[in-house]
């Protein structure tokens, strides 16, 4: 494996773990790119990283190289309380960085968790339950959500303390955000007060392109600081690298896309300190 340059980060990261959620019910924004790249980064200065594959298409766990006959029990059984988190995690080929995978069977969820009691609540549930302690085992739990509103996304914003939003830089990046935002404000309101937006990373940006200075000019004005500084550039390595099963910054560690991760993963650490250390969290309206 090649040597990883880092972010510069001594300080201590909090206790028990943060968890966040990356969602965007737009399909194809970087949401999977992002999950995997920043899990790999936060483990790469010492953290220890759980990334939690929540959609049925599986390409978290492609791109952490699992294949598909070591996905069960993942997060299906997980959710559905089938069985123990210690089954459901493994190690992956990267210090530092668990993985749950998600199968196919993970489809099926949308309408099994109907009838459930506490159907919202099921994935909350288990990474709290007495045994599982989630919080304690891991330092930062990201969880990666299929595009989608349906109850398995749900399930990953009651969970979670905050929501991370990948926005394409192309035409229409904001179509569909509102229907998030309010989305996320309902949830706060009723099912989990704690719930904030910790930011919105703009991927796949082409500086050169005018349309992408547009869409990244329109959406700081709509988001305001909520936006991240580091943007992510459109980088051919990035889509190369989970053909290979592994993360960009494994796969060519060099490259724009690899390091724009390391300082997006610098950022978020520092975010995640003065979001710890403020108290008031109000996701954009
Ligand atoms: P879905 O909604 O289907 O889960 P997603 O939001 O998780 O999609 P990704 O799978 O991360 O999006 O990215 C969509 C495609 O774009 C993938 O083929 C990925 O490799 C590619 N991609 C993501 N980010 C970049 C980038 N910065 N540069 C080039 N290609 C990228
Ligand atoms: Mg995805």
């Amino acid at each position: 494996m090649p040597p990883i340059v880092t972010p510069s980060s001594s300080e201590s990261t909090p206790s028990p773990a943060q968890i966040f959620a990356i969602a965007n019910q737009k399909g194809g924004v970087g949401k999977t790119t992002t999950a995997v790249n920043l899990a790999t980064a936060l483990a790469a200065v010492g953290e220890s990283v759980l990334l939690i594959d929540l959609d049925p298409q599986g390409n978290a766990s492609t791109g952490l190289g699992v294949s598909r006959s070591e996905r069960s029990p993942g997060s299906y059984e997980f959710l559905l309380g089938l069985a123990p988190l210690t089954d459901c995690t493994r190690e992956s080929k990267i210090p530092g960085l668990s993985v749950m995978p998600a199968s196919v069977a993970l489809a099926g969820a949308e309408i099994e968790l109907i009838d459930l009691e506490r159907r919202e609540h099921r994935l909350a549930d288990a990474l709290n339950a007495p045994g599982a302690d989630a919080r304690q085992r891991w330092t930062t739990i990201l969880i990666d959500c299929p595009p989608s509103l349906g109850l398995v996304t749900l399930n990953a914003l009651v969970a979670v303390d905050a929501v991370l939003v990948p926005l394409q830089a192309e035409f229409l990046a904001l179509e569909g955000i509102g229907a998030l935002s309010n989305t996320v404000a309902r949830i706060k309101k009723n099912l989990n007060p704690k719930l904030y937006i910790a930011g919105v990373v703009l991927t796949m940006v082409d500086r050169r392109m005018t349309l992408s200075q547009q869409v990244e000019a329109d959406v700081r004005a709509h988001f305001g600081d909520l936006v991240f500084g580091t943007t992510i550039p459109r980088n051919v390595r990035i889509a190369e690298a989970p053909s290979h099963g592994m993360p960009v910054l494994i796969y060519d560690n060099a490259c724009a896309g690899a390091q724009a991760y390391i300082l997006l993963a610098s950022e978020f650490i520092r975010r995640r300190r003065t979001a710890t250390e403020s108290p008031s969290h109000e996701p954009a309206s």
